[in-house]
């Protein structure tokens, strides 16, 4: 027998399968160590066959397992082999997506506890022991009293030499137990709600069918309620389940109520785990004993097997499309494994993206609607206020008076306010006012953001740090200009305003490190009248019952954004910020402070009109010609030397002009320049940019004349890009 196997190696020239001849106990998704050149390496089996293509006498055989149960399971071999094919990637980087590093290179293991007992009685015990060994008496004496007791800690209170010979002469007894790293999660009750009928209907929808559904519901309409009852279903009928949510780190809420509402079943995988507690998660689902997969997009590559249904929550969301190499939609992935378990697959949002809207009505996913909040609860008022008009009454502050007055009468009520701003930091640039110069990071093509707390400037893209300016490096003035607010002068103002109410920030800063969200969470969801200030991390998910008001500072910020997605993502975030207010009482209201009062986007985002919004937006996508009536592809090209991005650029852009020729008009655009941001950490940054009527053989063209090695040149290939940076 032969195998197809591929060799982790970092190195592109070697990405395609090669064959050995196998051991007696080879199986497909084995991990094995496999002779390659002079050196032996790491491989993966894909695949088994009774012939080989390839010259017989050349081929090797395996030198051995590397385990006696795959670590890749066979629907993640075959759905590995999909996602190379229909995104062109390296079934190496595939793979490295399914299996986790620390599994994959053994750098993690199983942790134990040990526990020692006493097996003979205490007199027999004595009496072995002798009278001159006290310790090993007191030892014996105290697990008499306890029944059993930790290891370590028995060799702390004894010393080690007392305890081993204990074990050694049989009077005690050495067990051992897994000790889980488990992720850290407030455990509480939660009582289970019953279905209001419109959830009933939406869960009867979705059980035993193998479709996929689109539940729109506004924000605290029990969408969430809906996926337990679906993975309930699930459950029952000894299946599994996946539940995707964006960031989940920072909504330890929804960690909280499936840990209530399936104990001990819930299994959870996202980038803030740390190795252990990674590696045993990712084992409590390999060996079917968690079946409930909560997590961030990678998580839909968890090794779960049967499973019954797969939820992506917040469907929207920027994050399920990966921005790195391995570029993949999460949808796609999410889709090919419901068919492969013959399961539904259920999208969430009360925002949904146009792409998925729009495949709701034209009938490829069932539309679920669930257009009202639970107990009849009404949607918060928002109200627009027209800055332009502040400033000519004389308020030159970011605040609208307004949003004082509601602020103010909220803090009284001892209620609770979030503010949303999406900038962190004190203000978001640093200029001289006499010459002009504007303080840049060395290593990217960015102005620096003034952070106050650590009065430094800090680079948003590379995290690089620099001094503060008292005068300018330049002409040494000292007058100095600061730049748009951040959250962090949000916080000042609102201390002086409000001296007696507590403020939280909520924002990259303030939430670093293990329990960062948590913390900041816990503090303000335990205390009233507070306010939290936050950025587009307050906008996910959060359901506390006393917040009734909600402040937009500034949302023009994301829709003078030049991508065609500027739109729809601003639309996306009011009506999501929005939403945290009145989630238990009528009393929400949210002031959304613009300087364009009449934009659509603001019209419908106020009145929840989502679909005049969809309809609207998707007539101008139309006339212009972007996507989903389009398909933009952006080929980055990066490196440290201007001169390589440059050539490797032209190089392209000549095989990207040929694809031109061959399709004619169904290109629309096709350019080569520098990136928005035109350097990164060190990196020069240029970019390709196409438009194209949709066509996957026009992609996967692109796709092809971008595989190209280019020594110290990174190039990188995306589709309907989120950020154009
Ligand atoms: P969404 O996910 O749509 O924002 P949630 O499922 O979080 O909505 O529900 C919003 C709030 O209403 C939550 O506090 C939730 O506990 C509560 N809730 C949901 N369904 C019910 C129900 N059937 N009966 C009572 N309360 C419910
Ligand atoms: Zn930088
Ligand atoms: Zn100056």
């Amino acid at each position: 027998m032969f195998a197809n196997v591929i060799v982790d190696i970092s190195n592109d020239a070697v990405d395609r399968v090669f064959d050995y001849e196998t051991l007696p106990d080879t199986v497909v998704g084995m991990r094995v160590k496999v002779p390659f050149g002079a050196r032996s390496l790491l491989g993966y089996v894909i695949g088994l066959n009774e012939d080989t293509t390839f010259d017989k006498s050349k081929i090797k055989p395996i030198i051995s397992n590397l385990e006696d149960v795959p670590k890749l399971k066979s629907e993640i071999v075959s759905l590995v082999k999909f996602m190379a094919e229909k995104f062109f990637l390296r079934l190496s980087d595939c793979i490295k997506l399914a299996i986790p590093s620390c599994v994959r290179l053994d750098t993690q293991r199983e942790q134990n506890t040990y526990t020692l007992s006493l097996i003979l009685d205490l007199d027999t015990a004595i009496n072995i022991i002798g009278k001159r060994a006290k310790s090993q008496l007191s030892a014996v004496a105290y697990l008499n009293e306890q029944g059993e007791a930790d290891f370590s800690a028995m060799v702390e209170m004894f010393g080690r030499p007392s305890v081993n010979a204990l074990i050694q002469k049989g009077i005690i007894l050495k067990t051992a137990s897994r000790r889980l790293r488990s992720p850290e999660y407030e455990n509480i009750q939660i009582v289970k709600n019953i279905l209001t009928p419109a959830q009933e209907d939406a869960v009867e929808t979705i059980k035993n069918t193998n479709k996929t559904f689109l539940i729109q519901g506004v924000t605290g309409s029990g969408k969430t309620e809906v996926y337990m009852s679906v993975i309930d279903n699930a459950l029952a009928q000894g299946k599994t389940a996946i539940m995707l949510v964006p960031e989940i780190s920072l909504t330890p809420q929804m960690m909280q109520r499936f840990n209530s509402r399936f104990p001990g079943k819930v299994a959870v995988l996202h980038s803030g785990l740390t190795e252990g507690e990674r590696f045993d998660e990712w084992n409590r689902i390999f060996n079917g004993e968690a079946t409930v997969v909560l997590g961030a997009r990678s998580a839909i590559f968890a090794p779960i097997e049967n499973v019954g249904a797969i939820i992506i929550d917040e469907e929207h969301d920027s994050s399920y499309i990966s921005e790195n190499n391995p570029r993949y939609v999460t949808h796609e992935v999410a889709q090919w494994r419901a068919r492969y378990n013959k399961c539904p697959l259920i999208l969430g949002s009360a925002t949904p993206s146009l792409d998925s809207f729009l495949k709701a009505k034209e009938g490829e996913y069932s539309l679920i609607s669930l257009p009202e909040r639970i107990n009849g609860l009404e949607m918060p008022k928002i109200e627009i206020i027209d800055m332009l008009n502040e400033v000519l009454d004389g308020n030159v502050t970011p605040y609208s008076r307004k949003l004082l007055n509601k602020l103010e009468e909220c803090v009284n009520n001892k209620k609770q306010a979030i503010l949303f701003i999406n900038r962190r930091g004190f203000a978001s640039f640093v200029m001289c006012k006499e010459c002009g110069y504007r303080a840049k990071c060395d290593d990217c093509e960015v102005s620096l953001v003034y952070h106050k707390e650590d009065n430094e400037l800090k680079c948003h893209f590379c995290g690089k740090r620099y001094r503060a300016l008292t005068n300018c490096p330049n002409c040494n003035s000292t007058s100095i200009k600061y730049g748009a607010l951040g959250t962090e002068h949000v916080c000042k103002d609102l201390q002086e305003l409000f001296p007696n109410v507590p403020i939280y920030r909520y924002d990259n800063d303030t939430t670093r490190g293990k329990n960062g969200h948590k913390n900041i969470l816990a503090q303000f969801s335990n205390t009233s009248p507070s306010i939290l200030v936050g950025t587009q991390m307050i906008a996910k998910g959060h359901d506390y019952p006393n917040v009734s008001f909600v402040g937009i500072l500034d949302a023009d910020v994301s829709l003078y954004n030049s991508d065609y997605k500027a739109n729809e993502r601003t639309f996306q975030l009011v009506t999501q910020v929005a939403g945290r207010a009145g989630r238990k009482t009528n009393d929400g209201y949210v002031v959304l402070q613009t300087y364009a009062p009449k934009h659509y986007v603001y019209r419908f985002a106020s009145s929840y009109n989502y679909n005049g919004f969809f309809e609207k937006e998707l007539n101008l996508r139309k006339t212009t010609q972007f996507p989903p009536y389009s398909m933009i592809l952006r080929i980055l090209i990066s490196s440290q030397s201007s001169e390589k991005a440059v050539s490797v650029t032209k190089k392209l852009f000549d095989k990207a002009q040929e694809l031109k020729e061959k399709y004619g008009n169904k290109i629309l655009f096709l350019q080569a320049m520098p990136s928005p941001v035109k350097r990164i950490k060190k990196n020069f940054r240029y970019q390709i940019l196409s438009r194209y009527v949709p066509d996957d053989k026009i992609t996967c063209d692109f796709y092809k004349i971008s595989d190209i090695i280019e020594k110290d040149v990174s190039i990188f290939v995306e589709l309907n890009p989120n950020n154009l940076r």
